[in-house]
């Protein structure tokens, strides 16, 4: 069946996922550009080794583009690789990756009502932080697992909280110091003095590995002290007792570890994502470990703001994807870009664009009537969701009916991947390395679903939108 089909295929030149329909098999000897097609294909195998001796694809896009002797802009060797991510950056939750940033977007994210996915509220604001600051509010880590619930705040004083969760120092201490080591733009940063040579490596080096803590690294029990070997330590419950909380962590978090305020961009001025180069490294570290490659880097071919996040988000490197926060924040730069570019433009089109000056425009009248007359909103076409863009979508449909004739029936379609597509969530679940079969899917508990679903929203929609293409 097609549309139970997941994106498997990896584009060669510019290594997005794509479904197996939209991709074609890669002839090196077809293009002109040997250069670029050698350091693409040498990265890509270098990245995905299991693919070394498979055939190999190439996308639509990237073959027009090689076909007229072009490098595609989202090709890798156009400055557009992912560096390889260490364990340490894959194991933060979001408010540890918040902590690591030297800028903190700081965006509304509200929890969608019926299918308690993520949506945005409001504006992105990106605040520099102090990370010598946070460092001293959190206790230093100890030789084992240092876990403290944190709430993360715009001011001290506001009772009100940005996001809440718990967070582990020891994994935090790690990975600023990877990213002093690594990046050249951590290189002067300042982490408070008592965090040094606190954390035993082995044991950090056990923990990124998902090893028990009771065990050592080859995954073996510890040597008893009694020297013989004794009962061998099977992984269970944390309590003797059945009756535990359903989740023992925040029941233990509440009552017996006290919560801890920051508010790392207290009495900073807000950065402009537009004009700020460093931007995006800044407040991804964990996206961009080494601080390179991102939308301001400097590339052979120029990209649009659209065509790099479509390949940072759509990318078989999944980091993008699975971030939420990296998500939002794309859409609304984008949408920002598209709104300023059409200010620039705006009331210059049209009949009586020439008489426009600036004793026009500084008159109240005539801005009063430009107002009345919706021009002055104009520019908000592009937004998706605003007045003018369903406006623009409506005008669309009247046109469409006027050649078309009356529709003879109306189509609604509603994803259906928590109760019956469980090729979704298993397209998802494989990606993780995970497994399962249709029937363990589907016994799922809905909230189990809907965390595999938010996961990665973009394989999701993929997936859906290719059911609706091969339905119509
Ligand atoms: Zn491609």
């Amino acid at each position: 069946m097609k549309s139970h089909e997941a994106p498997t295929a990896i584009c060669c030149i510019c290594t997005r996922l794509w479904f197996a329909e939209k991709v074609k098999q890669f002839k090196q000897s077809t293009y002109f550009e040997q250069r670029v097609i050698g350091l693409c294909v040498k990265y890509y195998e270098n990245k995905f080794p299991s693919t070394k001796s498979a055939t190999l694809f190439i996308c639509h896009t990237c073959d027009s583009y090689l076909l007229k002797g072009k490098t595609p802009p989202q090709a890798t060797a156009n400055n557009m690789q992912i560096c390889d991510s260490d364990p340490v950056f894959i194991s933060l939750n979001t408010l540890e990756q918040q902590l690591i940033s030297m800028f903190i977007p700081f965006e509304k994210i509200v929890t969608l009502p019926r299918s308690k996915q993520c949506g945005m509220q409001g504006p992105v604001v990106c605040v520099p932080s102090d990370i010598n600051r946070t460092t001293n509010i959190l206790p230093v880590p100890s030789g084992e697992s240092k876990i403290v619930p944190v709430y993360l705040k715009r001011r001290l004083i506001y009772r009100g909280h940005s996001n809440y969760k718990e967070v582990d120092t020891v994994k935090l201490n790690a990975a600023l110091r990877k990213l002093k080591i690594e990046n050249p733009i951590y290189k002067d940063i300042e982490i408070n003095r008592n965090w040094n040579d606190v954390v035993d490596p082995e044991l950090l080096r056990c923990k990124n590995e998902g090893v028990d803590l009771e065990t050592n690294c080859d995954g073996l029990p510890k040597e008893q002290p009694g020297g013989e070997q004794s009962d061998i330590l099977i992984p269970g419950n944390a309590l003797d007792s059945c009756l535990q909380p359903v989740d023992l962590f925040n029941e233990l978090s509440v009552e017996d570890v006290e919560s801890i305020s920051v508010a790392p961009g207290e009495g900073k001025r807000p950065v402009s994502i537009f004009h700020e180069p460093l931007v995006e490294a800044k407040s991804f570290p964990s996206m961009f470990p080494n601080g390179k490659h991102t939308y301001h880097a400097e590339r052979d071919v120029r990209i649009s703001r659209c065509d790099y996040y479509k390949a940072r988000i759509f990318s078989a490197d999944n980091r993008f994807a699975a971030n939420t926060n990296y998500i939002f924040f794309a859409q609304y730069a984008y949408e920002c870009e598209k709104l300023f570019s059409s200010i620039s433009i705006n009331l210059r089109k049209g009949s009586d664009a020439c008489k426009i000056n600036r004793t026009m425009l500084t008159n109240p009248e005539y801005l009063k009537t430009m107002l009345k007359s919706d021009q002055g909103f104009k520019f908000f076409e592009p937004v998706r969701g605003s007045p003018e863009f369903w406006k623009k979508t409506m005008l669309n449909l009247f046109a469409t009916l006027r050649n078309l004739g009356l529709p003879t029936f109306f189509v609604t379609l509603t994803s259906a991947e928590l109760s019956r597509w469980t090729c979704h969530l298993g397209a998802i679940l494989k990606q993780q390395g995970d497994f399962r079969n249709d029937s363990d899917i589907l016994n799922m508990d809905y909230k189990e679903k809907c965390e595999v679903l938010k996961s990665n929203p973009v394989t999701a929609v993929q997936m859906f939108y290719h059911r609706v293409d091969l339905f119509f």
